[in-house]
């Protein structure tokens, strides 16, 4: 008995080409529907990969192809004039970090005169994106763009050297062992150059605007600055933090930086000591 099975393409209910001369059971009804959802791997016939869970379409049939198929430029480290591989994690080679290396990364910090803004393209994939998500998440809150964000020596060092410090002092075997990850929110927003970034809009430091007073637009461009006692607030979650963001230009859009912080046993909502003990790394625009 001939056993008709349907087409494999998401959604398409026309049963599989038979083709009766071969004697070949194809996975699709038609030509089109095979061409709109086959492998991405010019070599290979079967049919791109669906999440079962999400019912998400991947450009490829499997990892192997995808692997395959991997542009060699999009392995690279983003750092320009590095020619390492980025890294990529030994036990799910496609996900990936953008830089071979977190001294990698630093090192570029380096020679930047401006603060550099990276919009995180790949939330499937990319790691920095996955890592941030995952401290963000917090029931009712929808990301809806994630930025790296590297300063320019002048603001990074103060964090580095404090760190540092404080790393010697401790006796503290390594920086990460007192680097936590702190929230920080801001309900001072003066312009909507975040409303336009939350978009995709490209965005550089000459988006932003000059009001003193400005939350994201000042600590985009000049870091955090501490409050009358020298002190910046921060939240150990998401949650804590939410409180202290704001809508503005009757949009949802929320802001809310992803710092590393030197504050071994802060409580949940707590100022940081001083300036130099917290460095934001992400910006999160969240609704
Ligand atoms: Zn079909
Ligand atoms: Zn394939
Ligand atoms: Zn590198
Ligand atoms: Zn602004």
């Amino acid at each position: 008995m001939q056993q008709i099975s349907t087409c494999v393409r998401m959604g398409c209910m026309f049963p599989a080409f038979f083709d009766r001369s071969k004697n070949i059971h194809h996975p699709f009804c038609s030509k089109t529907c095979a061409s709109s959802s086959r492998c991405k791997n010019p070599n290979c016939i079967s049919p791109l990969y669906v999440d079962p869970e999400t019912g998400t379409q991947h450009p490829y049939c499997s990892r192997s192809c995808a692997l395959l198929r991997r542009s060699p430029s999009a392995g690279l480290c983003s750092r320009q004039g590095c020619n390492n591989p980025r890294y990529t994690s030994p036990q799910n080679p496609p996900k990936y970090y953008d830089y071979c290396t977190p001294n990698c990364l630093w090192k570029e910090t380096e020679s930047l005169t401006e603060t550099k803004l990276t919009a995180l393209s790949d939330p499937a994939n990319n790691l920095d994106y996955l890592a941030v998500k995952t401290a963000f998440n917090s029931p009712g809150f929808t990301i809806k763009a994630i930025f790296r964000i590297q300063y320019p020596p002048a603001i990074s060092n103060r964090f580095l050297n404090y760190r540092e410090q404080v790393r010697a002092t401790s006796n503290a075997q390594s920086s990460k062992a007192i680097t936590i990850k702190r929230f920080h929110g801001t309900r001072n927003v003066q312009c909507v150059a975040v409303n336009e970034m939350a978009k995709g809009k490209a965005v550089g430091t000459t988006n932003f605007c000059s009001f003193a007073r400005c939350g994201p637009c000042g600590i985009i461009k000049t870091g955090l600055r501490g409050g009358n006692d020298g002190r910046v607030w921060s939240g150990g979650s998401s949650a804590t933090s939410h409180s202290y963001t704001i809508t503005i230009g009757g949009e949802n859009t929320r802001v809310m930086f992803l710092c590393d912080a030197v504050g071994q046993g802060l409580p949940e909502a707590a100022p940081v000591a001083c300036v130099e003990a917290i460095l934001p790394r992400f910006l999160i625009l969240y609704s």
